[in-house]
Order: C-alpha cells, then sequence, then structure tokens
C-alpha cells in the first residue's frame, strides 16, 4: 500500500515507519519537526520507498498521488510544564493538530477512498473513575485544566473520525494509546522513563512527583507498533476505539525501584512536590479485552527488558 503517515518522524511514528517499510509498503511522511526530529528517520531518508516532507498537517496538505491509507500520529505528546515539548507549552499547536489536523487527514482519506487509522489517547479517560479504563468508560476530564488542550483536542479527533465513518461510510480505526516507552524518545521530553533512565544513568536522585503512588502501565515500543500495525490490517467492523497498552500497572515509586534494579547501580530517589496539579491521573491501567478479541494482540515485553533496551539506546545518545 501507499500510505500517508503524520508525525513519521516522531518516537512511535518513526518506528511505525520501519515497520511500513518492513511490510513492503511504501510511506509518505509528514512532520514539522516540531516535536519530532530527523535523527529518528535519518536512516530511511534515502530510501526509495520513503518520503520525508516537513509540513504542518494542520496547515492544508498537499499531495501528490494517490493513497490507500491515511494514519495520522501526528501530536505534542508530553504532560511535563517545564519541558519545551510538552503540550503545556505547545497549547494552540496541540489542539490545532488534534482538530484541524484530523479534520484535514481525514479530507484526503475520503478523497482517497482510503482507510484512516487515528492515533488517540489514554488521556480522552482523563483522571478516571473507573478502573481499568474500558472502551465505553466516557472519561472524567477537566475541559479548562492544563491538560485540557492534548485530551480535548484527541476527544474531539476520535468525534470527527466517527462522524466521517458514520456520515460517510469512511473505513476509520481509533486506537487509544497508553503510556510507551522505548528507543529514540526524547531525552529531554520530561516523562518519567526517560526522566528516570536519564537520572540513572548519571548518577542523579530519580524525581518522584508527589508520593510516588499514582500509577501507570508502561507498553515497550515494539509491543505497540504490533498492535498498531494489526488495527490498521485487521478486516471487518473495527470501527470503535481499541485501547492499545500494557495491562501490567506500577506504581511511580515501583519504577523507580525497577530502574534502579536494571541500570545496576544503587539509586537515589528524590521527592519533589506534585508538579502537574490536580489534573495528574491518579491510576491508569487499559482493559485490553477488546484489542486481544479483535486483533488477537497483547504484549509480550516484559518491563525489565524494555527498560534494559531503552537504557541501552539512551547511554549511546546521553
Ligand atoms: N513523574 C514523576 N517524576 C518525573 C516525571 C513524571 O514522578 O520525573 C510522574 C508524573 O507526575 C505522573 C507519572 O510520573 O504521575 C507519569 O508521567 P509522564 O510524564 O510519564 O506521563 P503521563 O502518564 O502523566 O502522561
Amino acid at each position: 500500500m501507499r500510505i500517508l503517515l503524520t508525525g513519521g518522524a516522531g518516537f512511535i511514528g518513526s518506528h511505525f515507519s520501519d515497520r511500513l517499510l518492513a511490510e513492503g509498503h511504501q510511506v509518505v511522511v509528514y512532520d514539522n519537526l516540531l516535536t519530532g526530529s530527523l535523527d529518528n528517520i535519518a536512516h530511511l531518508l534515502d530510501r526509495r520507498d520513503f518520503t520525508f516532507i516537513e509540513h504542518d498537517v494542520s496547515e492544508s496538505i498537499p499531495v501528490e498521488g494517490q493513497f490507500k491509507a491515511v494514519l495520522h500520529f501526528a501530536s505534542p505528546a508530553s504532560p511535563n510544564p517545564n519541558s519545551p515539548f510538552g503540550y503545556p507549552q505547545l497549547p494552540i499547536q496541540t489542539l490545532k493538530v488534534g482538530a484541524m489536523g484530523t479534520f484535514n487527514t481525514l479530507r484526503i482519506a475520503r478523497a482517497h477512498e482510503a482507510r484512516f487509522l487515528l492515533t488517540s489517547t489514554s488521556e480522552v479517560y482523563g483522571d478516571p473513575l473507573e478502573h481499568p479504563q474500558r472502551e465505553d468508560y466516557w472519561g472524567n476530564v477537566d475541559p479548562v485544566g492544563l491538560r485540557s488542550v492534548y485530551d480535548e483536542a484527541k476527544r474531539f479527533a476520535e468525534a470527527i473520525t466517527m462522524a466521517h465513518h458514520r456520515k460517510h461510510d469512511l473505513d476509520t480505526r481509533i486506537a487509544r494509546i497508553f503510556n510507551t516507552y522505548g528507543p529514540r524518545m526524547r531525552l529531554d521530553d520530561g516523562r518519567v522513563v526517560p526522566n528516570f533512565l536519564c537520572q540513572a544513568l548519571t548518577n542523579q536522585p530519580l524525581t518522584i512527583y508527589g508520593d510516588g503512588s499514582q500509577t501507570r502501565s508502561f507498553c515497550f515500543i515494539d509491543d505497540m507498533v504490533e498492535g498498531l500495525y494489526r488495527l490498521l490490517m485487521a478486516e471487518g467492523d473495527v470501527h470503535l476505539p481499541v485501547n492499545i497498552g500494557n495491562p501490567v500497572e506500577v506504581s511511580i515509586a515501583a519504577l523507580a525501584e525497577i530502574v534502579g534494579q536494571v541500570s545496576g547501580q544503587a539509586i537515589q530517589t528524590q521527592t519533589l512536590p506534585d508538579q502537574r496539579g490536580p489534573s495528574d491521573p491518579q491510576r491508569r491501567r487499559p482493559d485490553i479485552s477488546r484489542a486481544k478479541a479483535w486483533l488477537d494482540w497483547e504484549p509480550k515485553v516484559t518491563l525489565e527488558t524494555g527498560l534494559r533496551l531503552t537504557m541501552d539506546d539512551f547511554k549511546a545518545r546521553l
């Protein structure tokens, strides 16, 4: 297939490009490099089956030729208010790429009668009051909170995707991505895995925000790519959102301990006041029954193995 992929220079998008090319597809990436990096796709730039176009997909998208699939991955994704790459620092761009970017990519999919895949997020559940989160849970989102620029943009993105499916019979798919980590993550984006790994590798104390009892469920990038690829390729009625994430839930304090074990050094931790305020979700874990049933997919890589692989990549880049 000839595939249009937005955000293909980002962490997940670049790994997905690798997978698409390995499966024999042709890939045209649009990315404005706001949070992505050419380093992630440098190894692909000379390939004839790969094209990179530096462009902001929130503006109109000029295309040449026909596409069989349109995949919208582009968005800032870090909630860190202190990083220049966090969506709280890029509020308008985040809203635009979730809203206009989704609309623009859907229009191309419609014009080309192409399959459409949106990467949405566990953030649509906000600070969830139901646990674990199933796709039919409607969420608990503050519409004007610090995270709202991301959460509400993705909720709009899901709504307009379903509207195109229902109104225009477009073949759409929606993946709700939970916390994902692995090689190529920005070292400086402020999320907990890159922070802890960089801190462990430079002998600094691991910064735990608040009491560390808040939980997340971390999915290694290879598992994520497999889940997304299966969703893209699935036949039949797979239009409603699908959680893609690892259901193994750990507290942030426990994650610090595991990073210590993986690094093989005695690590220190430092408790910092809660940096994120009330919108920082307390618990997050996907219910992946739907992904199991529809895609025959579940994650395979343990947190220890994934962190080891990620640490090797970070060591080489620090
Ligand atoms: N966190 C932390 N120390 C850090 C970075 C993050 O304790 O150095 C916490 C953060 O407050 C949140 C959790 O780790 O509760 C996960 O944060 P992350 O930024 O990785 O992404 P999120 O899952 O919140 O989108």
